[in-house]
């Protein structure tokens, strides 16, 4: 089943609720490898047990990521084979993992991964939102300022976003994505693959009037659509705004090609060619 050659590093996606939903694949994987790193071993050593597999654990997580990434490293030149898995889902995605693989990779040894369950794409596709281009944002930042500064870049995204969320910010952050994003469409996806599984699908208006929402969940956010993009008119009155509140002409340019994701040099110009002429 393993390959016998080389040491392998496993990335093995594990269950986000429903336990039915590992692969024998994973399960075989996990009872093979020689050590199973895993997030939390109290944690997993639960999933494990489920599942009748007695495999040596050992703790990788993101406190001790850089000193036991050196240890799998070394676990992995001794020929073993290592399988990493973290509480749910797939490991690296807002997740820890990423300096092991990329050590991994540098030190020339195989990694795979083992499909399974994915909070952001199982969301995703039940969310009603368009799923063609998207984008993983995963945790916006906890602090406010911070956060507001990451959504304003996001503004003008065309597709579809995918955000982490834990219950204690939720309302937050949706009021603060209707004021920065303005009143789209979105969803919200919560306790998936559980017995209480659930989707919320509205505008961001409708979604902030919800409270208490309690367990995990992922918030989707459709893209900019075009028309939310001012024509260029628009933005040179917003500009003559700015300047007749006594900003300077520059100052006003740079903001609001900032803001709306425009070349300011050729606003700078179609404002020169408008105050001509
Ligand atoms: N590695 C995981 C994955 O692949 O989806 C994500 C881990 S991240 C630390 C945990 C966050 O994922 C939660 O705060 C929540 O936003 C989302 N999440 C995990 N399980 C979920 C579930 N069953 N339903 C909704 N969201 C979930």
């Amino acid at each position: 089943m393993l390959p016998e050659d080389k040491a392998t590093l496993f990335l093995v996606a594990t269950p986000i609720g429903n336990l039915s939903e590992i692969s024998e694949r994973a399960l075989n994987v996990l009872k093979e490898v020689d050590v199973v790193a895993c997030e939390d071993t109290r944690n997993s050593q639960k999933l494990l047990s489920h599942f009748d597999i007695h495999t040596k654990t050992i703790s990788y997580h993101n406190f001790n990521e850089r000193e036991s990434s050196k240890g799998i490293i070394s676990l992995l030149s001794e020929g073993k084979n290592v399988a990493l898995i973290s509480d749910a889902g797939y490991p690296l995605i807002s997740d820890p993992g990423y300096l092991l693989v990329n050590e991994a990779v540098d030190n020339g040894f195989d990694v795979v991964t083992v499909s399974g369950p994915n909070a952001a794409l199982n969301a995703l596709v039940a969310s009603g939102l368009a799923a063609n281009h998207y984008l993983f944002y995963g945790f916006l930042n906890s602090k406010e300022s911070q956060a507001r500064k990451e959504l304003q870049e996001l503004r003008l995204f065309p597709y579809t976003m995918i955000f982490y969320e834990a219950p204690h910010r939720i309302e937050k952050t949706l009021k603060l994505a209707l004021e920065v994003l303005g009143d789209r469409k979105a969803c919200l996806a919560r306790e998936l693959t559980k017995l209480h599984e659930q989707y919320y699908r509205g505008r961001l208006s409708e979604l902030c009037m919800l409270h208490d929402l309690k367990g995990e969940m992922v918030l989707l956010i459709e893209g900019c659509q075009e028309k939310e993009i001012p024509a260029e008119e628009e933005l040179l009155d917003l500009i003559e705004g700015s300047v007749q509140d006594g900003n300077r002409v520059k100052d006003a340019v740079n903001e609001i090609a900032k803001k709306y994701g425009v070349s300011k040099n050729n606003l700078y110009n179609a404002y020169l060619k408008r105050k001509e002429g």
